[in-house]
């Protein structure tokens, strides 16, 4: 007999399979022996009250073979030769899932990125965490695997109706990552695992007859009767193909500009901006699991957070368990802050993003020039300029300006700062200083409201000069949409051009712009 059937356990048993096996039989009324096996199909954590339980939903077979659960197999098959070519610009989620959807329709893919592969991307990204140098074609946001390569890789999405989550996780374990990301909740890969996974896809690739081109950044498109004829790249070459897939990611400023230039139709688009807040991870345990310490079957605990500030949300953004806070800049003179962490979660530091929405109506107030209405890179010269005002107080080096938490709310300079994981380094200064009146204060009310969601006892809660606020979280998603036609998904002027994944505004994070990337490709398909 097979049965789906749901459990509530104890994180200890959760971690035992014969606890398992065991509460299976007394569920089903059967003998241990007579349990050959389960498949859990979804597992969370359910922390609301005292004792933090673990609830799973198992397939159980009972007194009849087990079988592995099914996961999918997918066939690329040789595309060499294909007569239909499709260029991808930028080999991130959402290009690399393009690729390989192609390919299994059996069409040549040719991916372009600006960066370089996993390996050589490894030490520009030591060098801006040791030295504070950056290379802009090669950092957090640029390079093989685009923004997803060195990110915390958690596998969630809110975008479910967008495309097949379950066939991206799939794909993900197809390539290398760990089957449980198929079951958990809220699955995460770890940045320390992703890059094989990256390569792995590449490899596909190229194995297939697709080709994958490094160091080859796009910086022009020729359009000839309202389709592109040709695409320059900067060192020189000139390719061409049947359609254009453009997914270069929210960080792809140049790209932006590229298409305004050439009158080619771009809106500004809504996005978030704030700051990161790193909390010792022993205290948001505590927090979350009610508990003077982690029970050592549980995981490092996460919180989500949102609270309505005079009209405006304020939420968490990525948040990392034992995660590190990383330099996500791409250009010289600009602090941007994001976060990561390994597959263990083992670092001694929880870090959110706190961001604010920001509308087009804020920031024409905010530079308060009636008139520049309507611009569509009102959005993008905005983020930028505050990533600017951030690497000055921060004094340069990547240095990140800094304030405990408490502190900030009283826009009060704090006089030392704690330990921070973000290692380029922290630097004390006034945050408002850096980030717009209508976000800092937003901000600091918000701040309030967590500390009161996340009381904690004895005074130690959220809400702590234990934890400190570091800027600038200023890329949670592209501050520019390039529009695409709802029919055929290619941009309303330009016919084979297919604006694509987080840059161009349809994604926001690794799956929805995994998925976007599959669904470019299944119209492009069908052509
Ligand atoms: C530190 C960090 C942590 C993150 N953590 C998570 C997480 O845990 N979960 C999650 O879902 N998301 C996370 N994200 C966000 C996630 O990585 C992005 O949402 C996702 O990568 C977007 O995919 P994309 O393919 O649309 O664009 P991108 O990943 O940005 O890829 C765009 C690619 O295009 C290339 N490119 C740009 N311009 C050109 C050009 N002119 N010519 C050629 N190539 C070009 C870039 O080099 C880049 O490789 C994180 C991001 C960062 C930086």
């Amino acid at each position: 007999m097979q049965k789906i059937i749901s459990l509530k356990l104890l994180p200890s048993e959760a971690a035992d399979d014969s606890a398992i096996t065991k509460l299976i039989a007394s569920s089903e009324a059967v003998k241990t022996t007579a349990v050959s096996g389960y498949n859990i199909l979804r597992q969370s954590i359910d922390a609301r009250s005292r004792q933090t339980w673990i609830n799973l939903t198992v397939q159980v077979f009972i007194d009849e073979p087990y079988h592995h659960r099914q996961i999918l197999s997918f066939y690329f098959p040789d595309v060499k030769n294909a007569p239909k070519k499709v260029i991808i610009i930028g080999a991130g989620p959402a290009g690399l899932f393009a690729a390989l959807r192609l390919i299994e329709a059996g069409i040549k893919p040719i991916v372009l990125e600006r960066g370089k592969d996993v390996r050589a991307r490894r030490r520009d990204l030591a060098r801006l965490n040791k030295e504070g140098e950056i290379n802009p074609e090669s950092n957090y946001c640029f390079g093989e695997g685009g923004a997803g390569t060195y990110s915390d890789g958690k596998l969630y999405t809110r975008s479910s109706k967008r495309g097949d989550i379950n066939r991206i996780l799939n794909l993900f374990v197809h390539f290398g990552a760990e089957e449980k990301i198929l079951y958990e909740a809220h699955p995460h890969i770890g940045t320390n695992k992703l890059p094989q996974i990256i390569t792995a896809m590449r490899k596909k690739i190229n194995d297939c007859g697709g080709e994958f081109l490094f160091e080859k950044k796009v910086v022009d498109l020729v359009i000839t009767n309202g389709k592109i004829s040709s695409i320059r790249t900067a060192d020189g070459d000139t390719l061409s193909a049947d359609a254009v897939i453009l997914a270069t990611g929210h960080s792809a400023r140049d790209i932006f500009q590229l298409l305004y230039s050439k009158k080619v139709l771009i809106e500004a688009k809504p996005f978030a901006l704030g700051v990161r807040v790193e909390h010792p991870q022993s205290l948001i345990d505590t927090l979350q699991y009610h508990c003077p310490s982690r029970n050592k079957f549980l995981p490092p605990a996460s919180y989500n957070l949102v609270q309505q500030v005079d009209g405006k949300g304020v939420f968490s953004f990525c948040m990392c368990p034992g995660g590190i806070i990383a330099p996500a800049s791409t250009n010289p003179g600009e602090l941007v802050v994001n976060g990561w962490s390994p597959s263990k979660r083992n670092n001694p530091y929880a870090n959110s993003g706190i961001v604010v929405s920001v509308e087009e109506k804020d920031v024409v107030k905010h530079f308060n020039k009636p008139g520049i209405k309507n611009d569509p890179l009102l959005l993008m010269q905005f983020q930028q300029s505050v990533e600017q005002k951030a690497f000055n107080a921060g004094g340069g080096k990547f240095v990140a300006p800094a304030q405990r938490l408490v502190d900030f709310t009283q826009s009060k300079l704090s006089t030392s700062l704690p330990d921070c994981s973000y290692l380029p380094g922290v630097h004390p200064a006034l945050l408002k200083d850096v980030l717009p009146p209508f976000i800092y204060t937003r901000l600091q009310e918000a701040f309030k409201e967590f500390g009161k969601k996340m009381a904690g006892t004895a005074g130690k809660g959220y809400f702590t000069n234990e934890a400190v606020i570091v800027a600038t979280e200023s890329r949670t998603s592209s501050p520019v949409r390039i529009p695409r036609d709802n029919n055929t998904l290619h941009h309303p002027q330009v016919k084979n051009l297919y604006p694509c994944g987080e840059g161009a505004g349809y994604a926001g994070g690794i799956v929805s712009a995994a998925m976007d990337g599959e669904r470019v490709a299944r119209y492009i398909e069908a052509l």
